[in-house]
């Protein structure tokens, strides 16, 4: 059977290794004579699958003993309203720091539950060179939210902006959705992390969230026992029945991350893929990134064709060869290859390849 390179942003191609083994033990896993997916989330033999996966993530990430590891229900942007409800009281301000389309949308959302202001935004009328705009900061937040890596726009952080003033003692939310597992997390400057799961981690709906114990409890207003970090922390990650065949999944997706070399491998190849395939666009008329290189993502690289009546032939011809899903978000249009840790470099260099040979037969 042949499977394609996956570019989707997700859900995201897995690692072949994760898949065969999964399919190995679909209909028995180990000595159970069950499914997995039919298995009690009480069983001894689930609670060793979960334990052990919780132990890999930590591992992976050096989560410091004082945090919570939660596997939740709703994905990424279960979060959105989890976070603002779980950190924040009603009347309290979230600060949040806006670098494009899910930055915002996680913004939209915490509005219905905190009052939410924005500190700073990422300027990119000048082409060479984006600038940050910060706004006046009156009073502390209860948080402060980013996204580092936006997955529509292409644009990564490494860090919070230079020159944001960041009240001292101010929690440090990320949404790390798209870019979790493909480098190291700075547990001194971030206090709480969540990723939906379906781009590095394993199948859409499951989503995990890192989150300082001390946090919680803050809130002092009634919340959804499902979406409760504290409750959740408390119970296991089982205050209800947990998605269990993506926790089992993930699973899998830890293991085969700890057994390739770890998150430092995992960043090294992020590094030679994405990096290779922005020389291709910039050394090629043909194609264009709109990103400045401080600014550039290397999950999710978006780019044009110099004629977009030529992207239905572009996507099309790719298909053919095996290079499936580049079609950027439907909001921008144009493409948007997606680099994530299952990629191997055999497909970015199968997707440059044939990038130079269309641009010099089209162009
Ligand atoms: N945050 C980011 C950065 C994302 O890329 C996505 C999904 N693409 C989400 C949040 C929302 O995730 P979900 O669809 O799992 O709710």
């Amino acid at each position: 059977m042949n499977r394609a390179y996956n570019f989707c942003a997700g859900p995201a191609m897995l690692p072949r290794e994760v898949m065969e083994r999964a399919q190995a033990e679909f209909l028995c896993y180990g000595s159970s004579q069950a499914s997995v997916m039919e298995l009690s989330h009480r069983s001894d033999t689930f609670m060793g699958i979960a334990q052990g996966a919780e132990a890999n993530l930590r591992q992976l990430l050096k989560v410091p003993d004082d945090y919570a590891v939660l596997f939740c229900h709703g994905g990424g942007r279960s979060q959105f309203s989890a976070v603002p409800l779980n950190l924040a009281p009603s009347v309290a301000k979230a600060h949040f720091v806006n670098t494009g389309s899910w930055s915002r949308a996680a913004m939209s959302e915490a509005g219905k539950f905190v009052s939410t202001h924005q500190i700073a935004e990422l300027d990119t009328r000048d082409p060479s060179r984006w600038a940050w705009q910060f706004a006046s900061v009156e009073e502390a937040p209860a948080y402060l939210h980013y996204c580092s890596n936006e997955t529509i726009d292409g644009v990564q952080l490494s860090a919070l902006p230079t020159g944001m003033a960041v009240s001292e003692g101010c929690p440090v939310v990320a949404d790390m959705s798209s870019d979790i597992l493909s480098q190291p997390i700075d547990w001194d400057t971030h206090q709480l992390v969540y990723a939906g799961a379906q781009k590095n981690i394993g199948p859409a709906g499951l989503a995990i969230v890192i989150v300082k114990r001390d946090l919680l409890g803050r809130h002092g207003r009634p919340i959804p026992a499902i979406m409760d970090y504290r409750a959740m922390d408390a119970q296991g990650s089982m205050v209800n029945t947990p998605p269990t065949y993506a926790w089992y999944l993930a699973g899998l997706v830890f293991e085969w991350v700890v057994c390739q070399g770890g998150v430092d491998e995992m960043a090294r190849r992020a590094n030679q893929r994405s990096e290779y395939l922005y020389q291709a666009i910039d050394n090629n008329d043909f194609y264009y990134n709109p990103v400045p290189k401080p600014f550039r993502s290397k999950m999710n690289i978006p780019f044009t064709l110099a004629q977009p009546s030529l992207d239905a032939a572009f996507l099309q011809e790719a298909e053919a060869q095996g290079l499936m899903a580049l079609a950027g978000h439907r909001s921008v249009g144009g493409m948007r290859a997606s680099l994530y840790n299952a990629m191997p470099m055999s497909g970015v260099e199968t997707l440059v390849d044939f990038m130079g040979e269309f641009a010099r037969r089209r162009g």
